[in-house]
């Protein structure tokens, strides 16, 4: 934990205290000094509006019950219906969930989509679970969730530990308990055979890549030939490597739990895409040579994608890392500490609220189709989401240079200017 403001939350809310949620609330307090935001505001902004906490029974595969912690944290409807992932992982908690729901709400709002911001999430190790169980878990808690969800409250989506069918699952109890009518905007990251869109999987990877063009443009770096470092090569790290590769940027070093490879010519991305479909593991890769994941994020490049995990760039390696660039394909995977050493260093930051919008970008789209029941080709998906998260750079790019402020604290401020600006229009209920 890198704040130590023992007044960030009184007694009555120690329920929600957590390093990242003390990161979000220092972000936010950075950001509304630039502004000079509403105290009022503020205060409201430092807050989540609801905060749900749910006891899951489950029937496990030999009969007995169990009972998991599930959680969802809405946050803010300001700016129009709840949006967030689900996530299942052993060491969810209230905090983080919490922590979470602030980031999509600042998510939502820096990328200009009409979406307020939540995150759910149960303590439970999914890969203990079998099918049965999981299924279980997900329409009990679906159930649960029943009364403050729906397409115009509350649109859940997968996250870390939950996936499209995780999705079907919760789309299908609310849909059975709404009178049995197909109800597909009620969540987001559904298979395409029921109301899921084209597009959803690859897009936080091309975001992160649309995002690093335009990041590599500002700082006078051709992206072709440009030498990329990325960690992580789960669903953001492999499609971002993916894009690059095909953009004709050299993919040098890349890793994942089983550690790192290199290889100073460029890998071979896609013949890399196959060893990982029968290996599952990017270790052992032919014609890479292999170093630890401490090695890779120091490793001297144009640009570094941290895409695995939180946390990853912090006081003791900021000031080690080589990269000019860091496209922030994770959430939260540099500190608040070495984020002001990157900038001091003049390293640039293209920061988790715009660099992996893609996700939740193409959610959104998925969301209109499925209210419009008219469904778009992936070509139209690619270009929109283009449009969207290359204007959310510019505007804070912008605001970055004219303040002369990091861009995480930039992307921020525009991101608690729109929140201010609606909040102050519709008004405190009942004044
Ligand atoms: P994933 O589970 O598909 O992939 C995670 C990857 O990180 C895997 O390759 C895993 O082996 C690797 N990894 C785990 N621990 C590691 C370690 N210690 N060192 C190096 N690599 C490690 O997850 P994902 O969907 O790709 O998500 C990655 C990050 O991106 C998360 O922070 C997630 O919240 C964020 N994110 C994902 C999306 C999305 O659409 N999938 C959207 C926005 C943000």
């Amino acid at each position: 934990m890198e704040t130590h403001d023992n007044d960030m939350f009184t007694h009555g809310e120690s329920h929600l205290d957590g390093p990242l949620y003390r990161n979000a609330l220092q972000n936010l307090e950075e950001a509304g000094k630039v502004i000079n935001c509403d105290p009022n505001v503020l205060a409201r902004l430092k807050r989540p509006r609801r905060t749900i906490a749910i006891s899951i029974p489950v029937r496990m595969d030999d009969y007995s019950v169990k009972v998991f912690q599930g959680f969802r944290v809405q946050y803010s409807p300001t700016l129009g219906p709840y949006k967030g992932g689900i996530r299942y992982h052993e060491k969810v908690d209230l905090p983080e969930v919490a922590g979470l729901a602030a980031l999509m709400t600042f998510k939502n709002s820096v990328l200009g989509l009409p979406l307020g911001g939540a995150k759910g999430g149960v303590s439970v190790d999914p890969t203990k679970l079998s099918r049965t169980e999981k299924q279980n878990l997900t329409r009990r808690f679906a159930s649960e969730l029943g009364p403050f969800v729906g397409p115009t409250k509350d649109i859940p989506a997968p996250d870390v530990g939950t996936d499209s069918q995780t999705m079907a699952w919760f789309m299908d109890t609310y849909s059975q308990e709404q009178g049995g009518f197909a109800q597909p905007g009620v969540v987001t990251g559904k298979p395409i055979e029921i109301g899921g869109t084209l597009g959803r999987t690859h897009a936080t990877g091309l975001g992160v890549v649309f995002t690093a063009e335009k990041a590599f443009e500002k700082k006078g770096i051709r992206f072709s030939g440009s030498r990329i470092v990325i960690q992580g090569f789960g669903n953001v790290g492999s499609h971002a490597a993916k894009f690059s590769h095909e953009r004709g940027a050299k993919v040098i070093a890349v890793s994942d739990v089983s550690g790192a490879i290199f290889n100073g010519d460029g890998l071979d991305i896609p013949e890399l895409l196959e060893y990982v479909k029968t290996n599952k593991v990017v270790k052992g890769f032919p014609g890479s040579q292999a170093l630890t994941n401490a090695e890779l994020l120091e490793l001297d490049c144009d640009g570094l994608f941290p895409c695995a995990l939180e946390n990853q760039i912090d006081a003791h390696n900021a000031e080690n890392i080589k990269a000019k660039i860091v496209v922030e394909g994770a959430n939260g995977p540099t500190s608040n500490i070495a984020t002001k050493i990157l900038h001091k260093r003049g390293i640039f930051i293209a920061p988790d609220i715009i660099a992996n919008g893609g996700g939740v970008i193409v959610s959104y789209f998925e969301w209109v189709q499925d209210i419009m029941s008219f469904f778009w080709d992936e070509e139209e998906v690619n270009l929109k989401l283009a449009t969207i998260i290359t204007k959310a750079f510019d505007n804070s790019y912008r605001f970055h240079t004219e303040k002369n402020i990091d861009m995480r604290t930039a992307g921020m401020a525009m991101a608690v200017q729109r929140l201010e600006k609606a909040m102050l229009l519709r008004g405190l209920y009942p004044r």
